[in-house]
Order: C-alpha cells, then structure tokens, then sequence
C-alpha cells in the first residue's frame, strides 16, 4: 500500500491517520510529531486540565495500545526540518529521511509572540508543557495577582478557571470589547457580565506597554502588579516548512477546496491551513476541533480515492464557568444578528445572518438551539431575520 507521512502530531493529524485506519488504509502511516507526549486534546488546557481535574492521560485522542494494534508509528520529540517533494521524503534531525507516496501537513499554530518589551516574562498556553507550568503556580501558591493579555476564548477561560482557584485576575484587552471578532455584541457582553460578576477585572481599550518582574505596565500609564501574566493574543500558523519546501503560504498553508496544495501529493489540514472554503467563498483558515477533526477525515478519503471538497459545516466551543457557548456556522462577517430570549437571563441564541442569509448561531447556554441550528444550517433554510425576530420564535418549533 502506499506510505502516508503526518508532519504534526495534534488533533488533525492523529485524525488523518485513525480515519485512514477506519476506511482500510493499508499502507504504512507514520505521524511525526515534535512534542513529548503523544496526541492530545489542547481544549480541557483551559478548563479541566488546568483546574486539576483531570491529567495529560485524560487528555489523550487514543490509548497508546491503539497505535500500535493498528500499526501507525508515532514519533514523538522528532521535527520534521524540510520536505524534498521531488524526493518524495521528509527529513528529520541528522538528515534522517521518511519516503512518502502522500504527505499532510497537519503542524497547527504556535502563540503569536507579545512585541513589547518584557516578553519573556509572560507565558502563553498552547500545549500540554504550557499547561503544566502554569498549573503547578496556580496549584501550588494562594492569592496570586494574575495578568492575562487578551481577552479571547483562551484568556476567558483561563481567567475562569484562575478565580474557580481563587486567584485575583485582570483580563487586559486592546479592543473596545472581549472576543470582539470572535462574538456578537451581546454575547461578548453576557461573557464580561459574567466574568464581573466571578471578580475578574476586565479593562478594555487598553494594551500592554511592557512587562516587568512582578509589574505590567498598560499603555494608558496604569501599573498592575502581577504574580503571573499569560497572553491570549491569537497564533500563527506553522508554515515555514511547507514554505521552504516550495508550496504557497499566506497566513497558512494555501491548499484548495480539496485541501490539496498544488502538489497532488501533499494536502494541509486543521489550524495550519488556509483552505478555498465552501462556505465563505474565499481563502479561510479556521481554529477549532471541529475544523481539525473533519478536514482530518476529508484528506483522508482522498488519498483513498475519494473527489469530495471539504464542505463540513463549522462550530465550535467554549466553556466558561458554568456557561457553555456553543456557535454553529461562521459567523464572522455577518452584516446582521437577532437575538432570541434574554441575555439578562443567562440563556439566549443569537441568529447571525449574511447578505440575508443565516450564517451561524451563538448559543448561549441554549444547547438545543446549537443542535437545532447545526441541522437548518447543513440543510438549507428560509430562515430570514424577520421570522426570527418574531415573538415567540422558536427554532426546535420552527422546524417542525
Ligand atoms: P495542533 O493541535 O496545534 O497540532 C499540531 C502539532 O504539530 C503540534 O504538536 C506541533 O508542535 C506539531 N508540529 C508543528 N510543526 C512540526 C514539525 N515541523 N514537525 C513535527 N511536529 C510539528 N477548539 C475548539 O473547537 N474548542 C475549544 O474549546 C478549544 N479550546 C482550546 C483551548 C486551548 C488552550 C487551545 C490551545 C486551543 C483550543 N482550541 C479549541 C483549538 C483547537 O485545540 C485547535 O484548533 C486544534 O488543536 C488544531 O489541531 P491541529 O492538529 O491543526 O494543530
């Protein structure tokens, strides 16, 4: 059978090579992977994993026995350092070669770096070794004054489970409102609610200037004392090794509606890749499980055989305290939203819509509404502003 090589050993490309497994995949699979631990789930860093309730084990995407019992060889501390396509191998450390008939690229995202001065004093939360470091200050020390710089899903969460320890936290955000890309206005201010109400301090329309022992200096002159500071200010994408290997990158590795670079043989999945989406229409690269997981599959068919594009529809996740945000479709770029129940109330959908159209939903601790909108939203819908904004609109109801 032919060879597959995974550079990156994460959510996606342990998906690439469970689903190559699952859909009869005879050849050799081997997933390289630069980080100690076999492939894990990164979202429980923020929440379970963090608040010590559950450890790297918990967190894994297959037993180790897995691996073996269905031969893929999983490398773990091993870089993949280039990509000769002519060749047809991977090269790793002391110029060690892995031949391929496909390659992926599934290498994710690393944490944007902080440009100012003090940098190195601030941690970022991307991985298991992450994680830990930051866990065992949290566990380990009472009353701690902590910095978190950005307040996207991940400063959110963290700040969450920094007061469940009962830690003081000051969430720092440049933007006029959290999550201000990622959620609608009411969302983003039901979250902030939230987070007041739990004792986080969250000052927005301000940046970090620099970073000292023990201080962290905001751009408007304010000091804030900080035990701990952690940045939540977006990742890029791991693309140099696609890029020295000659294939196209802009903000991800640039693959096609197939998620196929130009090269027939090598394909890029999960957070790495800039994808020609369905949906949007354009060149579009997405973070989330979801995303991982189903383009992990999608890439696998087709080095099976399969011509289908890439054309699942996204959501995604995030938990904070005891609200579970849950977002169907993409709704970046909406020009529209209506809001459906009382955000006062702490459950609430909020209907996104594009040029007419329903783009996605948030829902806010409405998991009904989130399963409801995943299933109008693959199928096709007439949903319109106006039937939503009516009184007493109900999607479950809607769709009967
Ligand atoms: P990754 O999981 O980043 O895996 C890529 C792997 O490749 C990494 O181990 C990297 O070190 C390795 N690598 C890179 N280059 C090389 C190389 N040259 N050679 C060898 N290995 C290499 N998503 C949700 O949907 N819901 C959530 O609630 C959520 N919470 C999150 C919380 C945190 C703290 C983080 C960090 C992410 C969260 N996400 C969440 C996002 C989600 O985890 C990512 O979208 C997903 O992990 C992407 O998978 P991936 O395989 O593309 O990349």
């Amino acid at each position: 059978g032919e060879s597959v090589v995974v550079v990156g050993a994460g959510q996606a490309g342990c998906q690439v090579a469970v689903s190559l497994r699952e859909q009869g995949h005879r050849g050799p699979i081997t997933i390289v992977g630069d980080e100690p631990a076999k492939p894990y789930q990164r979202p429980p860093l923020t929440k379970a994993y963090l608040a010590g309730e559950t450890d790297l084990a918990g967190l894994s995407l297959r037993q180790d026995s897995y691996y073996e019992d269905h031969g893929i060889k999983v490398l773990t501390n091993e870089r993949v350092l280039g990509v000769d396509r002519a060749a047809r191998v991977a090269v790793l450390g002391c110029a060690r070669t892995i031949g391929y008939d496909h390659l992926v690229f599934a290498t994710g995202a690393r944490p944007r770096p902080l440009p100012i001065p003090g940098a190195e004093h601030v941690l970022n939360l991307r991985t298991a070794a992450d994680a830990d470091e930051i866990r065992k200050r949290l566990h380990n020390q009472v009353g701690l004054d902590v910095v978190v710089i950005g307040g996207g899903f991940i400063g959110l969460e963290f700040a969450a489970v920094v007061r469940k320890l009962r830690h003081e936290v000051t969430v720092v955000e440049t933007q006029p409102q959290v999550m201000q890309r990622a959620v609608t206005k009411d969302t983003a201010q039901q979250l902030v609610n939230r987070h007041r109400s739990e004792g986080v301090q969250i000052l927005t329309g301000t940046g970090v200037a620099s970073v000292k022992e023990g201080l962290v200096e905001l751009t408007d002159g304010t000091v804030l004392v900080a035990d701990l500071v952690v940045a939540g200010i977006g990742v890029i994408p791991n693309t140099e090794v696609a890029q020295r290997s000659g294939l196209a990158t802009d903000n991800g590795i640039v693959v096609d509606a197939h998620l196929r670079t130009v090269d027939p043989r090598v394909h890029a999945v999960g957070d790495c890749a800039r994808f020609a989406s369905t949906i949007t229409g354009g060149l579009t690269r997405v973070e989330s499980v979801q995303n991982a997981t189903d383009q992990a599959i999608c890439v696998a068919n087709a080095i099976l055989g399969s011509a289908e594009p890439y054309t699942a529809l996204p959501w995604f996740w995030s938990d904070q305290y005891d609200v579970k945000l849950q977002i169907a479709g993409l709704t970046d770029g909406h020009d529209h939203a209506v809001t459906v129940g009382d955000p006062a109330e702490g459950r609430f959908s909020v209907f996104c819509f594009r040029g007419g159209r329903l783009a996605g939903v948030e829902a806010y601790n409405k998991p009904i509404d989130f399963i409801m909108a995943r299933r109008v939203l693959e199928q096709g819908n007439a949903l319109t502003p106006e039937i939503v904004a009516r009184p007493g609109f109900d999607l479950r109801s809607s769709m009967q």
